[in-house]
């Protein structure tokens, strides 16, 4: 059978499928919280969390360390006890393990006598040394146990943080190209329309899009969290534990949501004060602020003065065009090694007690995606609505493993103009004001999340409470950067201002991440229908690139873009 596809002639979402597939088996065999493997080391982030006894009869060998200390901790054995919960179930847990600790200089003994600093001897700085960790099983009310800290795979944790730098590489160099990309492709957007009024009404029609469909969105997902209401599935046990576990970072959260600053502070941000700062800083609003006017300044200095400036940005723009061309050539690998990450490191136990939670918030994307954007991409685009998914694959698949929509500007942007014919005009101004202000995928989420958490705490929402819903949660997308977890962040903002406790966000951290890809995908989405569609508004002919297309031509598409001769250049 002659079915096996060369590596050289699959498709580049055919490679970026294959790297997510093996990710996720890397992750889910080989991760950290891998059921195949023994789960041999607590990982602590912050060791005042834990406590540690060089002798477990002896309360006064407590160890100490600064706040803030990360610690490893080898499991070499464990005292087992039977143990009652509060309904009087009885099961064998851990109290004490005995764990090997490495000395650093930062380790202190609560010891007035002196008599333990000496039972640890000739120890130096980098030896480690035998001590007992205190196991907390703290009884539920409910019934069951929550047990803290929870061990890990020590092989799967040396696995992942081999893996963890090829995805960090890959991140880096298509961030690397989201500034040069935006600013030099905007601003020769802007100079070739040549007409300041196509620019604003471009602008306005493309802001009211993106709030519509944003908006509607947090409906799908207030509608779907109605229907289903998803709070009743979680058992009150599950409820306990989770707000147990991530209490801490979810208060985190909810403090970094109250710095954020106000909707005047916002508006008044946009207008940057440095242009310089704003690039290299990456202010994605500031910098297409400053190339829009860029752009419009060189427009009235007329053609004869300005085409020097603009074909030198337009070569600039091709250039990291190359750049992204090069940088796919590794996404197999990268996307591996991300998806291998989330995977390895999202326990399952959490999937179980938030399942239904997890399932109402895909189907309301999934809702949102076929009905909403399959409306705009066949009546405002008029392109069928499946061969348009197919021509943005690279970019779907790639938000869904960076969650970054940000990151996935550069790739989206390539996606419009090469396998949807998009001009750069309208792609470079509507597709990277969508990667910042649109997230229709975050908002529908924040909807379920808050009914969600409203119906845990068995709190009763009016309509008037909804409605601020919908409208807290289409600002807080608009100011959400597109980057993993932002959406989490602003959801601790709606929560606040429809009176919903936000300490409620610790319920569903446990899940986020992965949610993330999905809703990140959706945004991505989102910012291409509506691209599709202010094209189409403004009298440009979509063209849909076919693989073969795509395939017979190494000047446009994805596909044998690099395969050009170098060639020497040397300054005129
Ligand atoms: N990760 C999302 C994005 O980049 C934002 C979020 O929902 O957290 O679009």
């Amino acid at each position: 059978m002659a079915c096996w596809v060369k590596p050289e002639n699959m498709q580049i979402y055919t490679k970026i499928l294959l790297g997510m597939t093996v990710g996720a088996i890397v992750g889910a065999t080989l991760g950290p919280t891998s059921t195949f493997l023994s789960h041999d080391l607590y990982k602590i982030d912050d060791a005042l969390s834990v406590r540690l006894f060089l002798d477990q009869d002896n309360p006064a060998s407590a160890i100490q360390f600064p706040q803030g200390t990360p610690i490893d901790l080898t499991i070499l054995k464990t005292n087992r006890k039977t143990l009652k919960d509060a309904k009087g179930v009885e099961s064998e847990l851990a109290v004490w393990a005995q764990v090997e600790l490495e000395y650093t200089k930062t380790i202190g003994l609560r010891d007035k006598t002196g008599t333990l600093r000496k039972a640890l001897g000739g120890v130096a700085t980098g030896d480690t040394v035998k001590v007992w960790l205190q196991i907390q099983n703290r009884r539920l009310e409910e019934g069951g146990f929550m047990t803290t800290p929870t061990p890990i795979s020590g092989l799967g944790d040396a696995i992942i943080s081999w893996t963890s730098p090829i995805g960090e590489i890959f991140m880096r160099l298509i961030k690397m190209v989201i500034v040069p990309l935006v600013f030099s492709s905007l601003l020769v957007g802007v100079a070739s329309l040549g007409d300041i009024r196509k620019l604003g009404r471009m602008g306005g029609k493309t802001l009211g899009l993106y709030l519509i469909t944003t908006a509607l969105a947090v409906t799908i997902g207030l509608f779907c969290a109605h229907l289903i209401e998803p709070g009743k599935y979680i058992a009150e046990k599950d409820r306990a534990a989770l707000q147990a576990k991530f209490h801490d970072s979810a208060g985190a959260k909810v403090d970094k949501a109250a710095e954020a600053p106000s909707a005047m502070d916002n508006v008044m941000d946009i207008i940057p004060i440095n242009p310089v700062e704003s690039l290299s800083s990456g202010n994605m609003l500031q910098i297409i602020f400053f190339a829009i006017l860029f752009g419009v300044a060189l427009t009235l200095m007329g053609v004869n003065e300005s085409q020097i400036v603009v074909t030198l940005f337009d070569k600039v723009q091709q250039a990291m065009v190359l750049i992204i061309h090069m940088v796919m050539e590794v996404a197999p690998y990268g996307v591996a090694a991300l998806i291998a990450e989330v995977v390895g490191t999202s326990g399952l136990s959490v999937l179980k007690a938030l399942m239904v939670y997890s399932i109402v918030v895909l189907i309301g994307l999934f809702l949102h995606a076929t009905h909403i954007y399959g409306g705009i991409v066949r009546f405002m685009a008029k392109i069928p609505f499946l061969p348009f998914l197919k021509a943005i694959r690279p970019a779907q698949l790639l938000a869904f493993s960076t969650s970054s929509s940000s990151a996935t500007l550069p790739v989206s942007m390539e996606v419009a103009e090469e396998n949807l014919g998009i001009s750069n005009a309208t792609s470079s101004f509507v597709l990277p004001l969508g990667s910042t202000v649109n997230m229709d995928g975050t908002a529908l989420y924040q909807g379920v999340a808050a009914i969600f958490i409203a119906q845990v705490f068995q709190m009763d929402l009016t309509l008037s409470a909804q409605l601020g819903i919908v409208l807290t949660a289409t600002m807080a997308s608009i100011g959400a950067a597109g980057v993993p977890g932002a959406g989490m962040v602003t959801l601790a903002m709606v929560l606040t201002a429809t009176g919903i406790p936000a300490v409620g966000v610790a319920l569903i951290l446990g899940m986020d991440r992965i949610l993330d890809m999905f809703r990140t995908a959706v945004n991505v989405t989102g910012d291409l229908a509506v691209t599709a569609a202010m094209a189409a508004s403004e009298g440009e002919a979509i063209k849909l690139l076919t693989p073969a297309e795509d395939a017979a031509d190494p000047d446009h598409g994805f596909e044998g873009r690099l395969e050009q001769d170098e060639a020497k250049v040397e300054p005129e």
